[in-house]
């Protein structure tokens, strides 16, 4: 079987090779491969530029460069005289593009220090810490888990409480904080000088927030500090933004307004701070997604990204993931609104968990233990701590209260290590569990690391 036609191999099966005719081949190939004996001999090949920082050609060759939306592809011209030699590397025809944000899994692997530490079992600091700073909101989405977690009115955490934490996480080596929690950060006051705190402490900041209290004559202790601000907004339109936010029309046009300025001061001072928009995907907003796609654009924001809607275990935001299959190629559309400045980008690996077997798509896990607790706090909007968003409330989790003393003592204590562990030993992931809470991403990292295959040293 030398001539690319697909044939019967000896064992009755079906095989088809793509071998060049002219390529050179090999006298004694070895061993039958299920094919045949027919081998191209690589040591015959004409021996050629091999750089691949620069592109080779062949004599009498021409090349022709080929842009395509964002890529660049590379044609070798047909000549007079074809390359007698195929199959031969003469440098590289097309570049990948760098992620500029991973919003659709984790980045432990840049933490192997803690990681290590946990291989050791040691104890160690949170990389990350996830917060409310209130525990309440002034609107109303549709789809906010917070709910679940009982929100209470007027609850938030003290200043001094707030501010001597953020002490202690710059002395425990906490290095982030996203006041990303079950209440609206800037209904708390201390928001912005906590921001500040963590920025001389050394710890990066960032918040997700409905935008509509922004203190816009604060805005610059946030941009100079925080590393990311993303705007809570599941809608591009005011009737969309009334529907899903359960709010008045006429603040949709005050939180564009607040977004376009935040953006000018960051452009004109210069300031990294990332602004982003996300939508949390329901039906109810599903006709809102191309109209956000091109607001998010019209603002001059970072990104705007969409992402699948967190039920709970006991599914009471009422998602039907297997909806989403109905809207990719909205979602698609709304993807390639995206340029070298502003990233459109729908969270697939979630998004499209509908498409996985029955088991999984109903809210079971691909590890079977939650280990990811210690890498990743969370910390509910009245300052009690619990290894997770969606165990607030549940005492037998409980691990203390901000006001109550040191953050620094109870990190390095033993009851906060036996609830971490308890968490460990005892939750059943798929039943007990949040569908796709924050954690899963770094729990299944955590579990390949625990349940490794055999043989891995053969990379
Ligand atoms: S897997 Fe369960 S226990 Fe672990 S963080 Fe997620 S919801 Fe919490």
């Amino acid at each position: 079987m030398s001539n690319n036609q697909p044939q019967k191999n000896r064992f009755g099966n079906t095989v088809q090779t793509d071998l060049p005719d002219d390529a050179p081949r090999a006298r004694q190939p070895g061993h039958k491969l299920r094919t045949s004996n027919d081998i191209v001999d690589r040591s015959e090949l004409e021996s050629g530029n091999t750089q691949s920082a620069s592109v080779h050609t062949l004599q009498g060759q021409q090349i022709q460069l080929v842009h395509i939306e964002e890529q660049v592809g590379l044609v070798r011209l047909e000549t007079a005289q074809p390359a007698s030699v195929p199959n031969q590397f003469t440098g590289p025809s097309y570049r990948n593009h760098s992620e500029r944000f991973r919003f659709d899994g984790h980045k432990m692997l840049h933490h192997l220090d803690r990681v290590m530490a946990w291989q050791n079992g040691e104890r160690f600091s949170p990389v990350h810490i996830d917060m409310g700073l209130t525990k309440f909101c002034n609107t109303a989405c549709i789809y906010c888990y917070a709910v679940v977690q009982n929100m209470t009115k007027g609850s938030m955490i003290e200043r001094d409480a707030l501010l001597r934490y953020i002490e202690d996480c710059g002395r425990l080596g906490v290095r982030s904080l996203g006041f990303i929690g079950d209440g609206e950060p800037t209904l708390n006051p201390a928001l912005y000088d906590a921001t500040v705190l963590a920025g001389q402490q050394g710890i990066d900041t960032s918040m997700a927030t409905n935008g509509l209290l922004l203190d816009m004559d604060r805005v610059h202790e946030l941009l100079a500090n925080m590393s990311w601000i993303r705007f809570n907004l599941s809608a591009g339109t005011p009737e969309g933004f009334q529907r899903v936010h359960q709010s008045k029309a006429k603040n949709f046009d005050l939180l564009v307004e607040k977004i376009r300025s935040l953006v000018a001061i960051k452009k004109e001072h210069n300031y990294d701070c990332t602004i982003g928009l996300q939508m949390v995907l329901i039906p109810e907003c599903y006709d809102q997604v191309l109209a956000e796609a091109e607001l998010g654009a019209e603002l001059g924001v970072d990104y705007f990204v969409i992402k699948h809607c967190s039920d709970s275990e006991y599914k009471e935001i009422g998602i039907d993931y297997k909806d989403y299959a109905s809207i990719e190629d909205v979602l698609k559309q709304a993807e390639s609104l995206s340029t070298e400045e502003y990233v459109v980008q729908a969270k697939w690996n979630k998004i499209r968990a509908s498409e996985e077997t029955e088991l999984y798509r109903n809210g079971y896990r691909k590890y079977d233990v939650c280990m990811g607790t210690p890498f990743l706090l969370q910390i509910s909007g009245n300052g009690k701590i619990y290894p997770c968003g969606p165990f607030f409330n549940k005492e037998r989790f409980y691990m203390g209260d901000l006001h109550d003393g040191s953050f620094f003592d109870l990190v390095n204590g033993d009851h906060y290590w036996n609830v971490h562990r308890d968490i460990a030993e005892s939750v059943d992931v798929h039943k007990d569990c949040a569908i796709g809470c924050r954690q899963d991403y770094v729990n299944k990292f955590l579990w390949d690391i625990r349940n490794p295959p055999e043989h891995i040293n053969f990379i």
